[in-house]
């Protein structure tokens, strides 16, 4: 028998479950919006068993694979005590939120979608969108295979060629032409011109165009658009993404205070406490109150948070 441990796919109704229980989000850090994967605690991508399965984020799913010894971040036993408190959370939060008639209603529904929707695109050969479909429910063999028989189909056009590469986080593969085909197709559509830089990764250009395109739809007066292309753009991530590129420029300038203001933002309190500390002499070095209050947040002290918190209001509150 073959050492090397044998894949086998996570059945569509398991990991649609799976998913519904960890309400898509990721048992670690918890980071609502961040895209995920199904995880094997174990390391056994065979072991399909629902005790073995969590969700993780891709971030936090590098962590289990840094293997041997101490540096193994996230080891099987830590796995499944954050997926299983995570499972608790959102058992109480829906407890909360709806009745227990509703949550199942929506879990009936759920899986219902799940099997049907792959039959019916299956019998239609509608190779995107089953790949789609694999990618909801995080079956990524199974999109990656349909994304592969969708780009070999004839029909399938430069607009869904860069939606599914990006879909894989594969933007890489796109060939030039495809982008530059698309690049003048929508020159004169910012809204769907913003997809397709998004799509590229590129975010400053993806928010300019959505704030253009916005601005146009309001002079016209067609108001749902805007309402509608506003939302777009702030629930698929790119606010959080020029956050991280504001991140990155302030790492470039060595600045803290700025990179302070981004990590919180970004909702990355381990990092924030671990910039601060860091830096936590020349903190009280400087004059910077603003920072050396974040510090004393960082170091638990609370005497001197709340004493430089009023060192802030008494100093900027003149006038
Ligand atoms: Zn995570």
């Amino acid at each position: 028998m073959a050492s090397k441990k044998k894949r086998i796919p996570i059945p569509t109704e398991l990991a649609a479950e799976v998913l519904f229980r960890s309400d898509r989000t990721c048992c670690v850090c918890r980071k609502p919006g961040k895209p995920v994967q199904i995880h094997h605690i174990d390391d056994n991508p065979g072991n399909n068993d629902p005790r073995n399965l969590s969700v993780l984020c891709f971030d936090c799913h590098r962590e289990t694979q840094i293997s041997g010894g101490f540096d193994r971040k996230l080891d099987a036993d830590q796995g499944t005590l954050y997926r299983n408190d995570w499972h608790q959370i959102v058992l109480e939060t829906r407890a909360k939120s709806a009745t227990a008639k509703e949550e199942s209603l929506d879990l009936r529904v759920d899986l219902e979608l799940v099997t049907s929707l792959a039959e019916i695109y299956r019998d239609e050969e509608s190779y995107w969108r089953l790949a789609m479909h694999y990618d909801a429910i995080q079956n990524i063999e199974l999109r990656d295979k349909y994304i592969d028989l969708a780009l070999q189909q004839q029909d399938t056009d430069d607009e869904t060629h860069i939606f599914l590469r990006a879909m894989q986080g594969r933007a890489d593969l796109i060939p030039l032409d495809v982008i530059k085909r698309e690049r003048e197709r929508l020159a004169d559509n910012p809204l769907q011109l913003a997809r397709l830089h998004k799509h590229l990764g590129e975010y400053g250009e993806a928010a300019a165009a959505y704030v253009r395109g916005v601005v146009d739809r309001l002079s016209t007066g067609n108001t749902f658009a805007a309402a509608f292309y506003l939302k777009e753009l702030y629930k698929d991530g790119l606010v959080e993404e020029l956050f991280k590129l504001a991140l990155k420029d302030a790492i470039q300038r060595k600045d803290i205070y700025w990179q302070s203001r981004a990590l919180e933002e970004l909702g990355w309190r381990s990092e924030l406490r671990e910039l601060l500390l860091k830096h936590a002499s020349e903190i009280r070095e400087s004059d910077d109150l603003f920072l050396q209050e974040k510090l004393a947040w960082a170091e638990d002290d609370s005497r001197a948070y709340v004493d430089l918190h009023k060192e802030i209001a008494r100093r900027y509150s003149d006038g």
